[in-house]
């Protein structure tokens, strides 16, 4: 007679599961032949997940995983939603969106009462001499005189408040915070900035632009250890209700790390992060090279990676090009050690382990960042195999495509960025240069290992957004109709790999997570739109999309209780 097996401590039943454990689709997008994919589609390959401590012990049919249960086990009736491996956002900056979330918000208060009454509303709950930071104020609706400084100075007088525009341009303080930052109507007009005064030469509590706005930022006191671990709960929080099981966290200062630390020790990290150290803090950098990575699967904290920054962006045409700008003639953009790149300190980092991810944006850029990776692997072939990444990977030479794969280089990349570009992105590349530009078939077809992400807090974290963006190539309201350089579409397969079995690998996690498999860690995401069919027949529809469980290593970090608790 066969012995019962143990109970499970919690079955996810009657589900669409797609345990994603079936071989990679071709490099056009063709699912594999053993993939649940027919003529008529894709089909869940399994109902139901049965996890004991932090494992998977059964993927199978719901009335198998039913034997499982016993009085302890936890259930959740997943009622036909679709259950898929937990999804990765493997770059973004939670910090900051958790900072974010701590501010006030600003969006939508049209007209000087309704901001100043959300100000006032704001101040009323934290202690007198806090600063307040109000973000997406409706700039436009601003009224740049004296009396609205005196109604906003009058109703909050007691905190120095800082409100930022949306667009970023004007930022207004009250009298408290000009008079921390010692700004009076006699301070002389900065470079690159104005204060704005009325008729009569008084403050009217607005600056312009960053040269007048810095004189008051540089005021504001620098986050303390409480703050970012603050920063970080609600940030991993946001993300956790998502249906986000990990991110990866492109840029840790030491602050960062320490607070990260110290949630972890007291187990307060509500899903996984891998961390990768900032380039930017070169004492940090030069103690983690002579200590080494940390790599631990099974952990909510792994300290791996190092985020370096070769270029800058292509809206401001920073990025680093081969030739001119095509609305810019006699503009290339700068690069390198120009731009902070600190050739030594990564070279260091990575000799020591790390898996180092460079922001590259241009042609030029991603090729410099190609040339530096090649010649620190001709040097010592074994550091290839620290799975190194391009981040953005914005814009690509035809000649550079295959030296991804070659080097065994993941372009990490932003599927909503695409959409979100291209309304400038070919006036600054013109016709040629935009076919290589946020091109994940090209690099797919040149056998590069491609992972998506949000780069969060410049974008919209949803996971559906994500998909949708990678599915289509068009922006929400649709356009433009039938995708933009529609050639460099994914499947939904691919899109959903994206955020899950590719960011495994990206994260050297492949042979534990990112597929639901026995024995795998039980990282869970639960979604009410299944991304396969829905993505394939209406991917317009994804955007409605929503998250209802979120698992990690077994713990239910997001969703509503499962029965019995
Ligand atoms: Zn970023």
């Amino acid at each position: 007679m066969a012995s019962t097996p143990p109970p499970a401590d919690l079955v996810v039943i009657r589900g669409r599961v797609y345990t994603l454990s079936w071989a990679e689709p071709g490099r056009d997008g063709t699912p594999d032949s053993g993939a649940p994919y027919d003529a008529d589609g894709w089909h869940p390959d399994a109902e139901a997940v049965a996890v004991r401590g932090d494992k998977i012990v059964f993927v199978g049919t719901t009335s198998e995983a039913l034997r499982l249960v016993g009085p302890d086990t936890r259930t959740i009736d997943a009622r036909g939603s679709t259950v898929l491996p937990g999804a990765v956002d493997s770059h973004m900056h939670v910090a900051s969106l958790g900072r974010t979330l701590s501010q006030l918000d600003l969006r939508g208060a049209i007209g000087e009462e309704e901001t100043i009454a959300r100000v006032a509303n704001y101040a009323a709950s934290v202690p007198k001499g806090t600063w307040i930071f109000g973000q997406g104020g409706e700039e436009d609706h601003w009224n740049k005189t004296q009396p609205t400084w005196e109604a906003l100075s009058a109703r909050v007088p007691d905190h120095p408040v800082l409100l930022y525009g949306k667009h970023g341009f004007v930022v207004r303080g009250n009298r408290k915070a000009f008079q921390l930052a010692g700004i009076t109507a006699d301070t002389p007009q900065p470079d690159g900035g104005t204060i704005v005064k009325d008729a009569a030469g008084n403050l009217t509590g607005m600056l312009l632009n960053r040269g007048a706005s810095r004189l008051l930022s540089a005021k504001i006191p620098h986050d303390t250890r409480e703050d970012r671990e603050q920063q970080f709960r609600l940030g991993l929080a946001e993300m956790a209700s998502h249906g986000f099981t990990a991110v990866h966290e492109a840029g840790v200062d030491r602050l960062s790390l320490e607070a990260l630390q110290a949630l972890d020790a007291a187990g307060e990290l509500p899903i996984r992060v891998y961390a990768m150290l900032s380039g930017r803090d070169a004492e940090l950098m030069a103690e983690w090279a002579a200590r080494g990575p940390v790599h631990q699967p099974s952990g909510r904290l792994e300290i791996r990676g190092v985020k370096a920054y070769y270029d800058a962006a292509l809206g401001s045409r920073g990025a680093r090009m081969l030739a001119d700008y095509s609305d810019r003639p006699g503009h290339r953009g700068v690069a390198g050690s120009e731009y902070g790149f600190d050739e030594a300190a990564v070279s260091k980092a990575m000799t020591a382990g790390f898996q180092v991810a460079v922001h590259a944006i241009g042609d030029a850029g991603n090729r410099e960042v190609l040339d530096f990776f090649e010649k620190m692997i001709t040097q010592t072939p074994a550091l290839r195999a620290n799975r190194h990444r391009i981040e953005h990977a914005q814009v690509i030479h035809p000649d550079d495509m295959p030296r991804f794969s070659e080097l065994g280089v993941i372009a990490s990349m932003e599927p909503p960025h695409a959409v979100e570009d291209k309304a400038w992105a070919e006036a600054r590349l013109g016709p040629d240069r935009v076919r290589g530009a946020y091109a994940w078939r090209s690099l797919r077809q040149a056998q590069a290992h491609l992972v998506f992400n949000s780069d969060l807090p410049d974008g919209d974290h949803s996971l559906f957004y994500g998909l949708y963006a990678a599915i289509t190539r068009q922006d929400k309201s649709g356009q433009p109709v039938g995708g933009w350089y529609p050639e460099q579409r994914m499947t939904p397969e691919e899109a959903v790999r994206g955020y899950t079995t590719w960011a495994a690998y990206a994260s050297f996690t492949e042979d534990d997570r990112g597929a639901l498999k026995v024995g795998n860690l039980a990282d869970i995401t639960v979604v009410d739109i299944d991304p396969l069919t829905v993505g394939a027949s209406q991917p317009h529809a994804l955007l409605s999309g929503r998250a209802t469980y979120a698992i990690v290593g077994g713990e239910i970090v997001h969703g509503s209780e499962a029965s019995p608790p």
